[in-house]
């Protein structure tokens, strides 16, 4: 595994707040802040190792409270440095917590449900979160292109990011995407490259990119700065809690592409109960993939440790990774909980999303399908208990993947613009 190592003297003194080392996921070898995802040691995956603000809870809570509405409340508990609000950057996060009391009544869950809608962010999905957090690492390791292997909506964040920052950016998908996808990849001007092959082989050839002198100074957000990266899906779960009112909700809805968001989510619910911002008390989190793409799920099923790659065939494509690097760590963490890794198919997909539309007025893309699609099957299972207090993820916006819905939906009539041609339509 290539392995980057651009910054060096500097290494110490990165002002990136309360980050304080890279520790290995596998064995916790520490290494200095630096733009490294793979440990030397064991060439397992690197994570942030911070030193977290002690003291008093309420002080931190009423800092927060008094922050930005934006990740950037959460600063100091990030890899940012503290002044981060004041750069140029998008600003994502805070977006609204749904209380869907329709949904609820439809699936029959009496505990709460709420949908966490992030289709809200600045380019329409959860990745301006974490791309957020990169573009700051990019900067403090000196990196003058941004770049990254993209499902679709990472390509976009990371093109609007780098717009924003007076970055370049070079960005990677497979060339079959949405069309949605595509525009919004393309619009920000920074270049955009169509692959042949699966997400798999885009993100292949970006780790041999890196290894390559072209890719000297490139920060490859979901590579060598996916340490950083990741830290900004720990966002979710502080805000979820934050709109509950800082309680820690009972169940968690979480699509799965490689799994960071879910496993990051985890580190953050953890985080807060550490601090004492949340009262420590149990709670489980629900894996949700595509039936066409569904490795974790199969894994969980099956009791597998190992998460056996596939070739991805499915309309949830922001979902479709056939080999996910958190994979193994999704299992432990449903497993942990006690929640369940479950799939559901392509007409289901459709379906959950029309149900959260026609309930609740949120149009979700195909992965916030995903996500409902999952909790109805859950419920109907018996496995997740609608007594409790739910949170849905939405991950992004269903104007990105129109094709998944057109087909099935459009107007109720079309009429000649008189009161008999109304009439004759028979909804009058
Ligand atoms: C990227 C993405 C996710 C989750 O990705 P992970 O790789 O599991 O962190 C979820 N939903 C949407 C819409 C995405 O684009």
């Amino acid at each position: 595994m290539a392995v980057q190592t651009v910054a060096t003297d500097t290494d110490t003194d990165l002002s990136l707040g309360p980050a304080a080392a890279l520790s290995c996921r596998e064995c916790g070898e520490r290494f200095p802040l630096g733009p490294v995802f793979a440990c030397e040691a064991c060439f397992g995956p690197l994570e942030i190792a911070y030193d977290l603000p002690g003291g008093d809870p309420e002080e931190l809570r009423k800092r927060i409270e008094a922050g930005p509405d934006s990740i950037w409340r959460y600063a100091p508990l990030l890899p940012v440095p503290a002044d981060v609000a004041d750069k140029p950057n998008l600003n994502p996060g805070f977006t609204r917590l749904v209380r869907a009391d329709n949904l609820a009544r439809e699936l029959g869950v009496t505990g709460g449900l709420y949908v966490k809608d992030d289709s809200g962010n600045p380019t329409h999905s959860f990745k301006d979160r974490v791309v957020a957090i990169a573009v700051e690492a990019a900067r403090a390791f000196g990196f003058t292109t941004l770049s990254c292997s993209s499902t679709g909506n990472l390509a976009g964040a990371v093109g609007a990011a780098a717009a924003r920052a007076g970055l370049r950016s070079c960005v990677f998908i497979p060339h079959d995407l949405e069309q949605g996808k595509v525009v919004m990849a393309a619009v920000y001007g920074g270049d955009l490259v169509g692959i042949e092959g699966t997400y798999d082989d885009v993100n292949r050839f970006c780790s041999e990119l890196i290894g390559d002198p072209i890719g000297e100074g490139w920060g490859f957000v979901n590579v060598n700065l996916r340490p950083y990266y990741a830290e900004g899906s720990k966002t979710l779960a502080y805000e979820i809690c934050e709109q509950l009112g800082w309680r820690l909700p009972d169940q968690l809805v979480v699509p799965i592409a490689s799994g960071s968001q879910l496993t990051k989510i985890d580190k953050g619910l953890r985080e807060l109960i550490a601090l004492g911002l949340v009262e420590d008390r149990p709670y489980k989190i629900f894996g949700a993939q595509a039936e066409g793409c569904s490795p974790v799920a199969r894994a969980f099923k099956d009791g597998h440790d190992v998460v056996r790659p596939v070739k991805p065939d499915t309309i949830a494509k922001s979902l479709a990774i056939g080999n996910p690097a958190d994979g193994p760590y999704v299992l432990d963490i449903a497993r942990r909980t006690g929640g369940a890794v479950e799939d559901v198919n392509d007409g289901e997909i459709v379906d959950a999303i029309k149900l959260l539309a026609r309930t609740e007025g949120v149009f979700a893309e195909t992965a916030g399908g995903v996500t409902v699609g999952v909790t109805r099957k859950l419920i109907e299972a018996g496995v997740l208990d609608p007594t409790l207090t739910t949170v849905v993820l939405n991950t992004g916006d269903g104007l990105k993947t129109l094709d998944a819905v057109a087909p099935t939906t459009g107007p109720s009539a079309i009429i000649r613009p008189n009161l008999d041609s109304f009439r004759e339509a028979g909804l009058a």
